[in-house]
């Protein structure tokens, strides 16, 4: 079984859909994690992230692998190397957008996401699962929330981190992504008509979990 689950930065997102494959026992697969592991591979090795060609060959090589560990939390691999951390930095983040938006980047990523996400029962989060990676998954949700309550729990997780980000910074980076990931050419973030909205602006992580939990079951 494959449970969907779409929508844009701070949401929530992948802590609901980390909670809800805990709660069911399921596989928890982060599919922004992989576009940010492609980025992170770019800006470590010097190409730039308007070269096409080369952020292409990049994706055909890299390796990634999605750990579960036992509490909840995810080791991310790249190349066999744990950057669980890395990926989240700010220098990441800014970039991570650009990368995704290439067609052939996504369709590798969509390859292998599928490949994983057959391999055992999944909480699958990005921005196209329900619509491009698994339009067939049994359950899918679209987590939402205001913009000024994103920006802050995104703030108060890089300020978590140790990341220097302000807030205004924050509150940019959403915005390019946003704008990003929504208007881009190919599977640009979208609810999927089957889709549940969740707006989890005034909702608890325990809230919209127990709510997911019930709509599944
Ligand atoms: O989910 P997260 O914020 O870590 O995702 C990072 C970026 O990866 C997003 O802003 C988006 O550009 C891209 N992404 C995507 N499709 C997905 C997951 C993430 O384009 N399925």
């Amino acid at each position: 079984m494959i449970i969907a689950i779409d929508g844009p930065a701070g949401a929530g997102k992948s802590t609901v859909a980390k909670k809800l494959a805990q709660r069911m026992g399921f596989l928890y697969i982060d599919t922004g994690a992989m576009y940010r592991c492609l980025a992170l591979k770019a800006l470590d090795q010097g190409v730039a992230i308007s070269d096409t060609a080369k952020i292409i060959a990049l994706a055909k090589g890299v390796s990634i692998d999605l750990i579960n560990n036992p509490d909840g939390s995810l080791k991310v691999l790249l190349d066999g190397k744990d950057v669980s951390e890395a990926i989240r930095k700010p220098r990441v983040t800014e970039v991570v957008s650009d990368v995704a938006k290439i067609k052939e980047v996504r369709q590798i990523m969509v390859e292998l996401q599928r490949r994983m996400g057959v391999s055992k029962d999944s909480v699958m989060d990005g921005r196209d699962i329900g619509t491009v990676v698994f339009p067939n998954a049994q359950k899918k949700f679209y987590i939402d929330a205001r913009f000024e309550e994103r920006a802050n729990r995104r703030y108060k997780e890089h300020k978590g981190l140790g990341n220097q980000a302000s807030l205004e910074d924050v509150k940019n980076d959403l915005h390019n992504r946003d704008t990003i990931d929504s208007t881009r050419e190919f599977s640009p973030l979208k609810k999927a008509d089957d889709a549940i909205y969740v707006d989890t602006t005034d909702m608890s992580i325990e809230e919209v979990v127990a709510y997911l939990v019930d709509k599944v079951k």
